[in-house]
């Protein structure tokens, strides 16, 4: 799926106690870059004072001038990329938000989408509640100003008690540097130390190895954690239950270079490119190829398992970021030329696999196909390290409809012959499953492959209905 538009929710970031944290933060960004591209931003804390710079736009496109980082002052910041999920993408919607509360501002980055917001926001606005952005992590920070206590560690905890779905989030106050993870664990969140004592959060650990930070552990589901003066402390909000994490974080999202729960993405992915073999052999194909980047370590598991030679016979263009491409005409006849070349001399007259990561919409493999047959390729077999996407997420990813997914109402066979392949597999739900962590409590959202949804999401479902009749008819919801 290198290419279509199945997007990240966000990353996040934060540094404590540090002479550099605003560049540091920035630096973590751009590790961060592929959870989202859409706005930027970064908040510091310095004596009382907070500073933000943010916008629309990859990171360097926000921070271009001279002086964006220089006038972000003080030793702690959180920094935050957004890809839209919930609320539109607009400049009131950048994080990290930034609100004065009773006892002093706070600021806050979130990566996630909660389900329970519109019940939330309504009761919120029935109660005076002025909201100034229609992304859902500013009930969090509504849900704080409300709360009685006066600590913000205390606020925080009663304000994310009330919310439901993923949040993996930072807080930023004059005195201390706070991250949270839901019970659930959807997305991932993990701490690293620097040995000068520093401290710092992030949503995946390649931040760390950027920065010289020591990956310590990953924040549990239902933990808090708060970095002060005094140290970094847990403090666990919720009773251990089952987690749910987003199984797709190890087939797309994360980083194979990012480690959870101690292991590389790269020995998860590569075990579902074995286990793909395994359920999918090829036959007499003569080599593997991937569609790069992301399918890079699934096609490099499938090569070993089956015994099949790994070749590079697609080149991505790394420079075709989507922020820089107006949709022309000339551009859209270029279409996925513009991304991918194939390799002639690699392809020409041979029986390829090509493994892809994921499928929404077909539309990608669709023209590759052609592209590859065009290069000499004899045989086309297409293997895809997931099971096919059947139903919408509501929990950050950014297909949130049924229309959307090609697989929602064509069978395997069909969506072969739509992509125009000699033959098309799926990795399994089970196998899937097989080949990420294993442990007690430990369990994966797999919803957008089977429709078993861990939450209740009948809001939702219902706002999706109206939106889709809304569409139809012309109505505003
Ligand atoms: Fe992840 Fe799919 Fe669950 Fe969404 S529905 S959280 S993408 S596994």
């Amino acid at each position: 799926m290198a290419c279509e538009t199945l997007r990240h929710n966000c990353g996040v970031i934060g540094i404590w106690d540090n002479d550099n944290a605003a560049e540091l933060v920035y630096h973590g960004l751009y590790s961060l870059q592929h959870r989202g591209q859409e706005s930027a931003g970064i908040v510091t804390a310095d004596n009382g004072h907070f500073y933000r710079h943010y916008g629309m736009g990859t990171l360097t496109q926000v921070f271009s001038g001279p002086d964006a980082i220089a006038k972000l002052k003080g030793r702690s910041a959180i920094g935050h990329n957004r890809y839209s999920t919930t609320g539109s993408s607009s400049h009131d919607n950048i994080q990290p938000l930034v609100a004065e509360l009773r006892d002093g501002p706070v600021a806050i980055a979130h990566n996630g989408n909660l389900v329970n917001t519109r019940k939330l926001r309504r009761k919120l606005q029935e109660d005076g509640a002025i909201f100034h952005s229609t992304t859902d992590s500013e009930i969090i920070v509504h849900l704080m100003a409300r709360s009685k206590h006066d600590k913000v560690r205390d606020k925080l905890r009663d304000a994310i008690k009330k919310v439901e779905g993923a949040y993996s989030i930072t807080v930023l106050s004059n005195h201390a540097l706070y991250a949270a993870r839901d019970p659930q664990g959807w997305r991932p969140l993990c701490i690293g130390k620097h040995e000068n004592g520093s401290w710092a959060v992030a949503s995946e650990t390649c931040a760390f190895d950027l920065l010289g930070y020591e990956y310590v552990r990953d924040v549990n589901p239902g933990e808090m954690v708060v970095i002060d003066e005094n140290g970094m402390e847990i403090v666990p909000f919720a009773k251990p239950k089952k987690t749910f994490q987003c199984i797709f974080e190890y087939v797309y999202f994360s980083r194979p270079d990012s480690r959870v729960a101690g292991e590389y993405i790269d020995k998860y992915r590569r075990r579902m490119g074995k286990n793909l073999s395994d359920e999918h052999p090829a036959g007499d194909a003569d080599i593997v190829i991937s569609v790069p980047d992301s399918s890079n370590t699934a096609a490099l598991g499938y090569a070993s398992q089956s015994g099949l030679k790994f070749e590079m016979g697609l080149i991505r263009n790394h420079y075709v970021g989507r922020t820089f491409i107006q949709p022309t005409q000339t551009m859209r006849e270029m279409g996925v030329r513009l991304k991918f070349n194939p390799v002639g001399g690699v392809l020409n007259d041979r029986k390829v696999v090509v493994v892809e990561d994921s499928i929404v919409r077909g539309t990608t493999l669709k023209k590759l196909s052609v592209l590859l047959r065009q290069a000499g390729a004899k045989e086309l077999h297409v293997r895809v390290s997931s099971p096919p996407i059947r139903f919408p997420c509501y929990y950050g990813m950014d297909f949130s409809s049924h229309g959307e997914l090609i697989a929602d109402d064509k069978s395997v066979e069909e969506i072969r012959k739509h992509i125009g392949v000699d033959s098309l597999g799926y990795l399994s739900v089970e196998r899937l499953l097989a080949s990420v962590p294993q442990g007690e409590g430990i369990g994966y959202c797999t919803a957008c492959f089977t429709g078993d949804y861990p939450t209740d999401v009948s809001e939702e479902i219902e706002y999706e209905s109206k939106l889709r009749y809304s569409t139809k008819t012309g109505e505003e919801t």
